[in-house]
């Protein structure tokens, strides 16, 4: 099995050279460098057994058939785009597991099919846009999504023609397979829980849901010097007092976790009373209700700090995205297959967007992680431990050998 590890992780650092950036990885949807990272991947996928082709969202397709016939479908899945001056584990590392995981059954006959699919963009570089491939496989890319363009003006349906892709036929050569009966997707943690804990592997619950927020400080801008301090409407130490309570609630209520992430002053002089300040706010938790109680918070303290210090404050939602839960079935068998053993598993919520999300409404998907040594992601740093590959691969062939009894059984 160590072997296999060994594979899996050169295969990955393999594939992070292809890049369209000399010396670091960066491979955004659709790139140049895609285009030898799917020769490369389809060439790994069908030595493993697999048929493998492109669809028109540019995501790779590897299936595997079911000694009988009208089988159902099995989808092991995650995504092969990068964010620029990536790590090389994020994302293919599920691929790549998937693809040895495959090659470790051989010839093995099951009562399913299994389809790899290792979609083209999910970290949402290029387009600004995330999940666009996970979406069009789930029917649910619009139009809206198609015109969005990237930096040099190309929309989203150009990028897919320039790439000889077809996106009049997402609806037939994307779709997931319709008798998909179960969705893995295993992926690194990028948090630091697993590795202070010394743990290998995470069954993942669900994606804890996030809000986002942009609030508006509005104080009077004056001279620093003629001002006296009694007579001011500082913008900016109104934020301040609010920016620390964001951290101070936030910290008594784990696994409740709000970041100000950006904050804008103006006019940002040295010599000037600060007399606007634009700041984000990202909210996340595990539970819809905490989250947005921490959010009604944080608003009504704003009011507070605000009016107390002659300062107008406005928020508005930017973005809001509730709580997706992994499918509880699915997620035991995938506990009983991690406890195998005797090993410690624990369950936990990803802070982190992932295709699973988009996939859960359609077809019962669950997750495993990896611990991320150092907790570093999206960072060239970026790195799996060799004991942890392999037991995330002992994992999805028990995952499978169990959904084979259960399907015998039935
Ligand atoms: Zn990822």
């Amino acid at each position: 099995m160590s072997q296999a590890a060994k594979r899996i992780i050169d295969r990955c650092r393999e594939l992070a050279a292809v890049s369209d950036m000399e010396g670091e990885t960066t491979r955004l949807f659709l790139s140049p460098a895609t285009r030898d990272a799917h020769a490369l991947l389809m060439r790994w996928m069908e030595e493993a057994g697999l048929e493998a082709r492109v669809d028109d969202i540019g995501s790779i397709r590897g299936r595997r058939a079911a000694t009988m016939p009208d089988a159902q479908t099995l989808l092991l899945f995650s995504h092969i785009d990068t964010v620029r001056n990536a790590g090389a584990f994020d994302g293919p590392l599920g691929v790549i597991l998937s693809i040895e995981a495959v090659a470790a059954l051989g010839t093995q006959p099951l009562p399913f099919d299994i389809e790899i699919i290792a979609f083209s963009e999910e970290e949402g570089v290029r387009f600004g846009f995330p999940f666009l491939s996970s979406l069009a496989a789930t029917g649910r890319l619009t139009h809206a999504q198609l015109d969005l363009v990237d930096a040099e003006g190309i929309t989203v349906a150009d990028a897919l023609r320039n790439f000889g892709l077809k996106p009049e036929e997402l609806p037939q050569t994307a779709a997931l397979p319709p008798d998909s009966f179960a969705a893995l997707e295993v992926h690194i943690e990028q948090g630091p829980v697993l590795d202070a804990a010394g743990e290998s592997l995470a069954v993942v619950e669900g994606i804890a849901g996030q809000s986002r927020l942009r609030f508006t400080f509005e104080g009077h801008a004056n001279h620093a010097g003629t001002t006296p301090m009694a007579l001011r409407n500082d913008a900016l130490a109104a934020a301040a007092l609010w920016i620390a309570e964001v951290e101070r609630y936030a910290a008594a209520r784990a696994p409740l976790v709000a970041t100000v992430g950006h904050v804008e002053v103006l006019p940002g002089a040295v010599n000037v009373v600060p007399g606007r300040v634009i700041a984000t706010l990202d909210v996340r938790h595990p539970e819809d209700d905490a989250r947005l109680s921490a959010v009604a918070h944080l608003q009504k303290f704003a009011n507070t700090i605000a009016a107390e210090r002659g300062v107008d404050v406005l928020s508005e939602m930017t973005s809001e995205q509730a709580t997706v839960q992994m499918d509880s079935q699915l997620t035991s068998a995938l506990r009983r297959a991690a406890q195998h053993g005797g090993r410690k598993v624990r369950a936990m919520y990803s802070g982190a967007g992932h295709d699973a999300m988009i996939l859960a409404p359609h077809v019962p998907t669950t997750m495993l992680f990896l611990r991320s040594p150092g907790g570093i992601s999206h960072h060239p740093a970026e790195t799996v431990r060799e004991e942890d590959v392999a037991a995330a691969l002992h994992v999805v062939l028990a995952f499978v050998a169990q959904l084979e009894r259960e399907a015998t059984a039935q």
